[in-house]
Parts: structure tokens; C-alpha cells; sequence
């Protein structure tokens, strides 16, 4: 369908290398995207680009060189970059009182800075092709808390306010920026949180609606929706892809 059509587009991925970011990439190409794939682990990175037909490079999303010098790739090996999907993340299960600064600081740079340093690299590129699309990242943390989420629901809480200050900066530039609200999704994220968080599995499965863990290929659709000119009107959005999660009371 022409209107989720992205022939022509090229999209970088972080944290492409596996999980709910790989999900998404597989659906980019099938939409016609050249991708760009990014992580720290290469071995695991150089798989998933040859299973899907993209391309990877390797970074490290908390160093700001490596951001400016992923952009920099991106463009070296396929001239233009359209869309640019932040979604490499880590959390830190302890409460407030049990958070070390370093730890703080980690999430916060993973899943928060990175969007920042990352974007800010990716927009002239963007204002050069005529326009752009940002997906970020965030999760139904963005909304929701737990004790145990102290630096992660703040850098998700963080990537969506962030996410609409894009939106009203760069709409000048016919640049579109949401963020995608996972609901619990079954990756090696969540299940190393579902080894050191009693009970979890129990409650997730209670509390979604679907009655089921997400895959990373359920964030496909939004991910090709987001990129493509069937959104040139969304902007700004926080969008719930959960199974129901976030409208159970
Ligand atoms: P995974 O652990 O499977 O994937 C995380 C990805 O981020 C990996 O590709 C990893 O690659 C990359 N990454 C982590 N740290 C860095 C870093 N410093 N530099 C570069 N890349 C990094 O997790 P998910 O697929 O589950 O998570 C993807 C995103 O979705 C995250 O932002 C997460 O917070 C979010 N999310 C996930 C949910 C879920 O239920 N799974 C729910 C809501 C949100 P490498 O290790 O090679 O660097």
C-alpha cells in the first residue's frame, strides 16, 4: 500500500541488534527501508543486519562521538537519513534508596541522552532530505510506575516529554517526532526482569487485557505507521502498543 510505502527512505535503528528494535527494523524493510542497524555487540549486530538485509554499525548510545559518528555512517553508506528510531535501553531494578548515582546515570544516558544526542545529529540530515521522522522509545513507565523503576520511569517519563518538545521545535522543518509506549514484550530485557522480580509473569499476564506477552514483531506495524506518510499529521504522540495494559484501572 503507497501510503505506508518507504522505497526510497533509509532508517537507523539503535539497539537494532536484537529485541523489540530488531522487531521493528524487520518491519522497515519489509516496507522498503534501507536500515541501519546499531548496537555495542557486533557479532550479535552483523546477524541480525544479514537476517533482514541491513546494514550495521556498532556504537555505544551513552558516548556522544559514537552518536555523532553513527549519523555520520548512516549517511556515508546510504546518502540520506529519513527516519531515526531511538530505542537501545537498559534498566535498573532497585528502589530509590538502593540507587547508586553511577547507576542512575547509566539509564538516564542510555535511554534518555542518547535520544538527545542522537536527533540533534540527525537533524540537518533530516532538514536536508525535506523532512524526517523520529520514533522514540518510551514504555508504558513513560505513565505508569513501580518501586522498583526509579531511574528507568524517569528516563521514560523524560523521552516522551522530550518526544512532544521535538515535535513543536522541528514541525517547521516537516519533521514528525511520537513515541511508542511498549507494554511488556518478551525480550532479554524482560526476562532477566522477570528472573529478580518475583511474581511478574503472573502479573503481567493478569493485568494485560490481551492476556499475553508481547513480540517484538507486534511493535512492526507502529514502527512502519510512524516512518511513513500515513502519519505526516501525528506528531507528538505517546502511543500505547500493550495488549490493553495502561487502560486497565
Ligand atoms: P533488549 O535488551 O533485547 O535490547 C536492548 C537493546 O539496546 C540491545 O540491542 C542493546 O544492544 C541496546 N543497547 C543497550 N545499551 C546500549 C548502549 N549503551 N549503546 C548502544 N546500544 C545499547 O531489550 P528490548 O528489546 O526489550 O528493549 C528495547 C527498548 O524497548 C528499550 O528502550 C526498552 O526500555 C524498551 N521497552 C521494552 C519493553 C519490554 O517489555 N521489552 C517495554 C517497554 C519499553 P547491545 O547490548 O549490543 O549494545
Amino acid at each position: 500500500m503507497r501510503l505506508f510505502d518507504l522505497s526510497g527512505k533509509v532508517a537507523l535503528v539503535t539497539g537494532g541488534n536484537g529485541g523489540i528494535g530488531l522487531g521493528m527494523a524487520k518491519g522497515l524493510r519489509e516496507a522498503g527501508a534501507e536500515v541501519m542497524l546499531s548496537g555495542r555487540d557486533r557479532n550479535k549486530g552483523e546477524a541480525a543486519a544479514k537476517s533482514i538485509g541491513a546494514a550495521f554499525h556498532p556504537a555505544d548510545v551513552t558516548s556522544e562521538a559514537d552518536c555523532a559518528a553513527l549519523i555520520a555512517a548512516a549517511v556515508a553508506r546510504f546518502g540520506r537519513l529519513d527516519i531515526l528510531v531511538n530505542n537501545a535501553g537498559m534498566a535498573a531494578r532497585k528502589p530509590p534508596e538502593a540507587l547508586s548515582a553511577e547507576e542512575w546515570h547509566k539509564v538516564m544516558d542510555t535511554n534518555l541522552t542518547s535520544a538527545f544526542l542522537l536527533c540533534k545529529a540527525a537533524y540537518p540530515h533530516m532538514v536536508k532530505a525535506g523532512g524526517g521522522k523520529v520514533i522514540n522509545i518510551g514504555s508504558v513507565a513513560s505513565w505508569l510506575a513501580a518501586p522498583h523503576m526509579a531511574a528507568y520511569a524517569a528516563s521514560k517519563g523524560g523521552i516522551l516529554q522530550y518526544t512532544k518538545v521535538l515535535a513543536t521545535a522541528w514541525a517547521k522543518d516537516n519533521i514528525q517526532a511520537n513515541c511508542i509506549l511498549p507494554g511488556w514484550i518478551d525480550t532479554d530485557l524482560t526476562r532477566a526482569a522477570r528472573a529478580q522480580v518475583a511474581g511478574l509473569n503472573e502479573a503481567v499476564l493478569a493485568r494485560t487485557p490481551a492476556a499475553r506477552w508481547g513480540e517484538p514483531r507486534d511493535l512492526a506495524g507502529i514502527a512502519v505507521f510512524l516512518a511513513s506518510a500515513a502519519s505526516d499529521f501525528v506528531t507528538g504522540a505517546g502511543i500505547p502498543v500493550d495488549g490493553g495494559y495502561l487502560a486497565r484501572a
